[in-house]
């Protein structure tokens, strides 16, 4: 079975590589999807994005990482994607993931998505956080992998 993880990453935290480690223990394979959204405000760009997560995931042989500025569900639906694969924190989370996971299903007749619990030493975790964090030094490795922490304090 093949999962989707779409999401901005933007950067990847260590919420996501959570979910990411977990998910490719279940799945014969996960792709993570990083929206390239023009009309959103991106800080990294897609390229950086793509460069920290490969390193990131780079031992683990069921995961790989790809860009699309389209429809999730286009993609999934076009490269045989059984399911979606989305994290819930909070119940912040929930209702917006509730009404996304809806629209999808809606937009795809059926392709469901399935949602992995963060792990509690994660959950406060979220991308704007460390950006917020950054202006405090390296205080950001508790929050992002080694490397996505390395380039960031080298970078901004
Ligand atoms: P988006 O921009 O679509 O919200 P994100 O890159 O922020 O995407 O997150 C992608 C997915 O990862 C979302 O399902 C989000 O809820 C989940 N996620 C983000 N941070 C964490 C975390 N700390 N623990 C578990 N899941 C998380």
């Amino acid at each position: 079975m093949k999962a989707l993880y779409p999401g901005s990453f933007d950067p990847l935290s260590l919420g996501h590589l959570d979910i990411i480690q977990r998910a490719a223990k279940t799945f014969g394979k996960v792709t993570v999807l990083i929206s390239a959204n023009p009309g959103k405000k991106e800080k990294l760009s897609v390229e950086i994005r793509t460069m920290l997560i490969k390193e990131a995931v780079k031992d683990m042989a069921n995961v790989d990482v790809q860009v699309y500025s389209g429809l999730t569900v286009e993609y999934a639906l076009n490269n045989s994607y059984n399911f979606l694969l989305r994290g819930m924190r909070a119940a912040g989370d929930f209702e917006s993931e509730l009404e996304m996971s809806q629209i999808n299903r809606a937009l795809s007749q059926g392709l469901e998505t399935v949602f992995l619990m963060t792990s509690p030493q994660y959950s406060f975790i979220r991308s704007s956080r460390v950006w917020e964090l950054l202006k405090f030094g390296d205080y950001i490795e508790a929050l992002v992998p080694k490397n996505v922490a390395k380039y960031l304090l080298e970078n901004y």
